[in-house]
């Protein structure tokens, strides 16, 4: 599995963009809303992998839960698989809990399926899958 990108949580990504654009020396080359999850990603590519900011759109959102429990920082670890159907039922056997039973669209164009962090030492995982 290659870590295809990292995930923060932010409350404002106007000013989270400025910051990473700095630290990166460039801009981000995508920034997507996600309806079905209530945010607003930004993405920059950093070698071979990715860095998501995650911005709330509601208070509903699991990032707005997670930033008034944690506060703002590391979010999640995503990482590429070739067949996320299969993956799914591989961590299930594997006795891992997953969020999502099934995939679901996610940014950046991908499937994606979280396993709970419960059972990843308090990491919260994304499987993803690029939709070709
Ligand atoms: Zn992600």
């Amino acid at each position: 599995m290659k870590l295809e990108h990292i995930g923060i949580a932010v409350k404002d990504i106007e000013q989270s963009k400025k910051i990473f654009d700095a630290l990166f020396g460039r801009q981000s080359y995508k920034t997507e809303e996600v309806a079905s999850e209530h945010v607003s990603t930004v993405f920059y590519q950093t070698g071979q992998s990715k860095v998501e900011l995650l911005q709330s759109q509601s208070a509903e959102s699991a990032i707005a839960k997670y930033i008034d429990k944690k506060g703002e920082g590391i979010h999640h670890l995503a990482f590429e698989v070739d067949d996320i159907y299969a993956e799914i039922e591989r961590m299930k056997r594997e006795g891992f809990e997953m969020v999502n039973q099934q995939p679901k669209h996610g940014a950046d164009n991908k499937l994606i399926a979280f396993l709970h962090p419960k059972s990843t030492n308090g990491v919260l995982i994304e499987l993803c899958q690029e939709i070709k």
